[in-house]
Formats: C-alpha cells, structure tokens, sequence
C-alpha cells in the first residue's frame, strides 16, 4: 500500500514516526531479552541475532548474521523447515560449538503471511538451564516427602497402637503428646515450604514495623518450642529495637534457634546477643555444638545443602532452614553470616537496617 497517496501528510508523518519508534521498542527488547533469540528469513539465512544469542552461541552477531543458518547450527535449516506452518512455537534442539557441546532448548515459530512463509522466530536458552531446574524440581520434590511422610508415618503408627484398647492412660497421654509435636512438625514444614515459594516469587515483604528484638526472639522460641532445660539460653537484647515484618524476623530467628539447638549437645548453652550498631540491629546466636568445617561454610545458605547428609537425614529438617533465613536477611535489605570452629560451635550474625 502507498501509505503516502491514500493518507494526508501528517497522519503519514504520524504512522512513520510510530513505526521507527515501535521498532526502536522491538530492537531495543531484542537486546535485553535474557534468551537468544534469531529470525532466519524465508531462504534460511540469519536476519537478526540478538545479544543473548551471541553470549550463548559463542556466535558474534558479525558473523551470525547474513550467513546460512546451517553454517552456524548444524541441522537448524533441516530442523525449523520441518516446523508445522500453525503459528505456533514449536521445540527443536540445536547445538553449537565444537562437536555440539553446547545443547540448547529452542523453541521456533513459522512467520505465515498471505503471500507465504515469511520466515522463523527462534529463542533459545541453554539446555542447562532446563536441567538444573529438573533437577531442583526432582529434589524439591524427595524433600518435600520426606519432610511430609516422616510426621505422617509417626503418626500413623501411634494411631494404630492407640486403637489396641491395652494401653494405660498415661501410655495413651504420652503417644497423643508424640503425635501432637509430629503433627507441630508437619506444620512446620508446611510453613517453611510455603515460605519457600514466596521467596522465590519475591513477594515477602508485607510490613514494615520497629519492634523490641526480646518480643520477635520470645516468638521465635515459642514457635519452635525451644527447650531451655535442654539448652540453658543466655540472652542480652533488652532494650534492642528491631525493623522489618515481625512474622518473618520470627521465622528468620527460629530457624537459627532451631540449628543451633539441633547442632549442639544437650546441657551447652545458647548465647542470644543484639546490639544497635550504626543504624543496625544486630543480632549474634551462639552455639557450642558440633560447628561446620570451612569447606562447608560457603554453601550453607543454598537449598537443600545439609553437612553430613547421614547425620542430616537421620535428624529432622530439609536443609531450607539457612536458605529461607538468609532470604528473609536479604528482603529486609540485611545479611546473614556465620563462623564456625568444627568442635567448639558456631555464632550466626543477622545484620538488620531498623528504620526509626
Ligand atoms: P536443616 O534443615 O538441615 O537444618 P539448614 O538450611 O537449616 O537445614 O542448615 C543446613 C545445614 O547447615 C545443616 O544440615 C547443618 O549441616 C548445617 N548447620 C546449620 N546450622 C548449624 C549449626 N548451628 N551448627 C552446626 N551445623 C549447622
């Protein structure tokens, strides 16, 4: 169509100025998009090849663009003609560099006008990527399990005794107590899991208040159900102000409290210390328990990581506790750190800004 002939000069000026800035618009979210992503024109050369595609090819736009799309991706040109003409995106696997040691996930789509094929839209990310996030899935999954079916199967059991009518009184008390701290547990880990999927969703924090350190720690121990006569707690907090939203800094506190109890051998006492440093709330716990040998200390904070997985596996918890403290931590525009002396204990530090 002759845009110019059937339209008044400045409705045309208009419509130009639009399309320069919608392709400004396009180029320029070409160039942010996290995947690669080409369009090979209809004769199978490629027409456009964004940054990404650059960084996971290894293929400078330079030499991607203008060459046939078989000369950089080995069966590409066999692999997106073979693509159904639907308009649809549609899963195809290349690879790039020396004997294809690059996998990647592409997904590509056949650009279909009127007058025929006009081309093909290809986004790719590395297969890599794909695969650690199965794999974080298959893990998620076994923890989450284990972390559900060791309660229930308690649980279960008891109730089986508890239905053999031969049982005491105070027998019959003492299993509904068990049962009671395993269905605690239960909940627990339903809590932490679904704290889980909020941090990873980025929507944690709700509210913001400035509250005494001793109210968030007294929670945190009543949460958890901590036992002093098991270990005796020493605490200097009072008068310590802390700033975030009090349910999480409770949850952050817990799951610290938690380790710290769980680490360390009945009788040692646990050290509570906060201080107001430059704007700060700093909050130090500090046990005298097994402790964590260096080479262990840089992946403490990650999913999943437990120390001694025999250890680990034989006492409750799914390795979330540190990951979901330190991303409560870092929400709250804080840090959590941590030193360890195997044998002789470890002391987790929060670092909290407390907004007056
Ligand atoms: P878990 O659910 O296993 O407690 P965490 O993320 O809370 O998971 O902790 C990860 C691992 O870090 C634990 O399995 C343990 O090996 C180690 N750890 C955490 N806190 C302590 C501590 N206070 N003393 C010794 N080891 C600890």
């Amino acid at each position: 169509m002759d845009i110019g002939r059937t339209l008044p000069p400045d409705v045309t000026a208009d419509l130009l100025d639009e399309l320069v800035a919608s392709k400004a618009r396009f180029d320029a979210l070409l160039g942010v998009a996290a995947d690669g992503i080409a369009h090979i024109d209809a004769t199978g050369s490629v027409a456009r090849w964004n940054v990404a595609a650059e960084a996971i090819s290894g293929i400078a736009a330079e030499r991607a663009l203008g060459s046939r799309l078989d000369a950089i991706v080995p069966e590409g040109w066999t692999s997106i003609r073979s693509v159904p003409l639907d308009g649809l995106p549609h899963l195809v696997r290349w690879s790039f560099g020396p004997a294809g040691r690059a996998p990647v996930r592409a997904q590509v789509v056949a650009i279909v006008r009127a007058s025929g094929i006009d081309g093909w839209l290809v986004s790719f990310a590395p297969q890599q990527r794909f695969d650690e996030i199965e794999q974080l899935k298959n893990e998620l999954i076994g923890s989450i399990s284990h972390e559900l079916k060791t309660p229930l199967a308690t649980i279960k059991a008891y109730v089986e005794t508890l239905r053999d009518n031969s049982l005491t009184p105070e027998m019959a008390r003492e299993y509904l107590d068990v049962m009671g701290d395993q269905a605690d547990r239960l909940a627990r880990a339903i809590d932490d899991l679904l704290l889980v999927s909020r941090v990873e969703a980025g929507q944690l924090l709700k509210r913001r208040e400035t509250v005494p350190l001793d109210d968030v720690l007294d929670a945190a121990l009543r949460s958890i159900a901590f036992d002093e006569s098991a270990h005796p707690l020493h605490r200097e907090t009072a008068g310590i102000m802390i700033s975030g939203d009090p349910d999480l800094l409770c949850d952050a506190l817990a799951q610290v409290l938690e380790n710290a109890a769980k680490f360390s051998p009945s009788g040692h006492q646990i050290d509570v210390r906060g201080e107001s440093r430059e704007g700060r709330c700093v909050v130090s716990i500090a046990d005298r328990g097994i402790g964590i040998a260096d080479e262990h200390l840089p992946y403490i904070f990650d999913r999943f990581y437990r120390v001694d997985r025999a250890l680990a596996s034989a006492s409750d918890g799914s390795g979330l506790g540190l990951f979901i403290a330190s991303a409560l931590a870092r929400a709250h525009g804080g840090t959590i750190d941590v030193r360890s002396e195997p044998g002789a204990g470890s002391t987790f530090t929060l670092s909290l800004p407390v907004r007056a």
